[in-house]
């Protein structure tokens, strides 16, 4: 049977809704024997799941989901096998944790402004670990009965245009990559499809992303749909990048998405979990891993 790597979830330390350790219970309990822990902008969730990890013998790759700003919109940088001891990178992502006080207190701003006040102390109520981000601001007006679920809050206070919206400041591709690499780690473009860019535009992330030292991109994703796997297997291919796969797990109250629970990356891509110590996976993994690596065919 085919093992599954799973290199993209989140936890409580950023806006996922199971505690690292509980994360990991989870993973292990759906047969997953490789995951990764990739917190936005933080590594405060690592030790936990490390020592869970060791508890339910699974294999915990320590990770990151940086956020970043690039040609003016939001992309996402996710942190592979990361050093979580590094220094540049501690001190990036507390740049960038810094940021998100601030943007914070604004998006508070804006929604009293709309109507909402007490969005802050609510957002962060929401938040277990230090960092608050939109889905907490997003929980907290759910609750407040402002809209019915997460998915309308966004589209209604979140998103550009929107009373709550506040452009992002982040970091630089750069700057993420070079974190990422001094902690040791490998880069990878996290859910491609979701940035609505087109190709020339993708193109050029690819470009500018490879000559900052980047090395993956997720094909398999669990905010990508079938042909987004075939169109990223292929850009992964041409553009000679490695190819990753990850479910973006937040928590179980997201029914459609479920740990490990995902397809074969498509025929022809490069799995970033083959590289040489990217996992500190034995040659016996490699093999069980590849043996299943090559299913999907495009559909028409
Ligand atoms: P932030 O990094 O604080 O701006 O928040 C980004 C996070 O918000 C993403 O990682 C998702 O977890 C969540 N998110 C973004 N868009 C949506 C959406 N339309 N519906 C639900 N959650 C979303
Ligand atoms: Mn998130
Ligand atoms: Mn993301
Ligand atoms: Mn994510």
């Amino acid at each position: 049977m085919m093992k599954t790597p799973d290199l993209h979830t989140h936890s409580t330390a950023s806006d996922g809704t199971l505690s690292p350790q509980d994360l990991i219970a989870r993973a292990a309990q759906q047969g997953v024997e490789v995951i990764a822990l990739t917190d936005h902008d933080t590594l405060a969730g690592l030790d936990d799941a490390a020592e869970a990890a060791q508890t339910h013998g699974i294999h915990l790759v320590p990770g990151v989901e940086i956020s970043v700003t690039w040609g003016g919109r939001t992309v996402h940088i996710v942190g592979l096998e990361v050093d979580p001891a590094c220094a540049a990178l501690r001190r990036g992502l507390d740049g960038l944790l810094a940021y998100r006080e601030e943007r914070a207190a604004e998006i508070a701003r804006r929604l009293e402004r709309a109507g909402w006040p007490g969005a802050l102390e609510g957002a962060r109520a929401q938040a277990e670990g230090e960092l608050v981000g939109r889905t907490h601001f997003a929980r907290f007006l759910v609750q407040q009965g402002a809209a019915k679920d997460l998915r309308a809050v966004f589209k209604h206070f979140l998103v550009k245009g929107k009373p709550g919206h506040v452009a992002g400041c982040w970091t630089t591709l750069d700057e993420a990559v070079g974190w990422i690499r001094a902690a040791g780690g490998q880069a990878v473009i996290a859910h491609p499809a979701r940035y609505g860019l087109t190709r020339s535009k993708m193109k050029r992330l690819i470009e500018d992303f490879r000559a900052c030292g980047g090395r993956g991109i997720e094909v398999v994703s669990g905010s990508h749909s079938r042909d987004d796997y075939f169109t990223f297997a292929r850009w992964a291919r041409e553009q000679g990048l490695l190819a990753s796969a990850g479910s973006d797990y937040h928590g179980p109250e997201n029914p459609w998405i479920e740990l490990g629970r995902l397809p074969a990356l498509p025929e022809g891509c490069r799995p970033i979990w083959e590289q040489p110590g990217l996992a500190g996976l034995g040659p016996a993994w490699f093999a069980d891993a590849s043996q299943g690596a090559v299913v999907n065919r495009p559909t028409a």
